[in-house]
């Protein structure tokens, strides 16, 4: 059966990203199941692909989307059968295997996520990989210990996909958050999302002294460079912080200060090799702890011709929010 794909290809090096016309006999042959794909998303990831801005593919040509969720067409692997609904994040799809930027995609089972009975495809590519990855911060501050009364939870790169859902599910489960954003004509929906403040990201993203005032009990950090160091040099005493993110830079200009003397922990965040029990913990999660009409609020829907456009979008760090891409429009 033929189908569309969000197809990227290299020439001299140059990036080239176009609707293509492809065929399953094309899919990948290491997968075991064949799913039938409803909506994709648009993550800074998928950005940084589609405009071969970092190398993020490494194998070519290369269909895009480091998410996908619809329907298992057919499957030799046990877990999963024909009518299935699932979700992928990660995994390398849409790096080294092909992606769901597309009408089909075959997909190890091993890979794949039920999608829960609270979402449908779109909502769940509302959340897609920013949205759990959020989640994941949360689990990790919890697990830490954090709790609402435990004092602000700071939140950068916040109009981002990461951030607004951070936002939208530690406002829910009681958090007093305080937003980092460098819109401030968002600050409005930041707030209806659940921050109880909003500040100028500005006041972050300089090089600061080692240990500043202490005010945060944790921070959610989407952004690195600078911004994550003076976060933590500003986590009160045993708090905690997790580091999921680079959109400020990769870079880490910090001192052991505020982990040696104030004992504050810095936890890593990733979502691509994520273990599948805490995945299933995550999406479970997510179900529970984020509001429908938040996650309404924060999503945008667009087809995928507007894909590669939406993909340029985000890595100029243009977009509010989530972009669910309908891959059959
Ligand atoms: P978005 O582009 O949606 O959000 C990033 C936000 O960061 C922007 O909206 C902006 O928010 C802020 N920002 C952008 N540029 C700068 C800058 N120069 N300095 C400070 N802030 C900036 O991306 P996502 O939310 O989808 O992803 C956020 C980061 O997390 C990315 O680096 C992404 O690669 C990473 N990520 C990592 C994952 C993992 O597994 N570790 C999984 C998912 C994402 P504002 O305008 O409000 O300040």
């Amino acid at each position: 059966m033929s189908f569309q794909a969000l197809l990227l290809t290299q020439v001299d090096g140059q990036t080239h990203a176009a609707i293509a016309r492809l065929d399953d006999d094309q899919l990948p042959q290491d997968g075991d199941v064949l799913v039938a794909i409803d909506a994709s998303t648009i993550n800074y990831k998928d950005g940084l692909a589609i405009t071969g801005r970092s190398p993020v593919v490494r194998k070519w040509p290369m269909v895009a989307g480091i998410d996908g969720a619809g329907t298992v067409v057919s499957s030799s692997h046990p877990r999963w059968k024909a009518g299935d609904k699932v979700i992928l994040n990660g995994y390398g799809v849409g790096e080294t295997h092909w992606g769901c930027l597309a009408q089909r995609a075959r997909l190890k089972g091993d890979w794949l996520v039920a999608l829960p009975d609270a979402f449908t495809t779109k909502q769940a590519m509302g959340i897609g990989t920013a949205g759990y990855t959020a989640m994941l911060s949360v689990l990790a501050l919890e697990r830490a210990g954090v709790r609402p009364d435990d004092g602000e939870v700071l939140v950068t790169g916040a109009s981002g996909g990461v951030g607004t859902v951070a936002i939208a599910v530690l406002g829910k489960l009681g958090y007093r958050v305080v937003a980092s954003t460098g819109k401030a004509d968002e600050a409005d929906f930041l707030k209806a999302l659940g921050a109880a403040e909003v500040m100028d990201r500005a006041a972050l993203s300089a090089p600061g002294k080692p240990l500043q005032k202490e005010r945060w009990a944790a921070v959610v950090d989407a952004v690195g460079s600078h911004t994550l160091v003076n976060a933590c040099a500003q986590v009160r005493y045993g708090g905690a912080v997790t580091a999921c993110g680079l959109a400020q830079g990769m870079d880490f200009p910090a001192s052991v200060a505020p982990f040696i003397l104030r004992g504050v922990t810095l936890y890593g965040i990733d979502s691509v090799m994520a273990p599948m029990a805490r995945r299933e913990e995550a999406w479970r999660r997510l179900a529970e702890d984020l509001a429908p009409d938040r996650l309404a609020a924060i999503t945008k829907e667009i087809g995928l011709g507007e894909a590669i456009e939406a993909g340029r979008r985000i890595v100029e760090g243009g977009m509010r929010g989530r972009v669910v891409v309908d891959v059959n429009r």
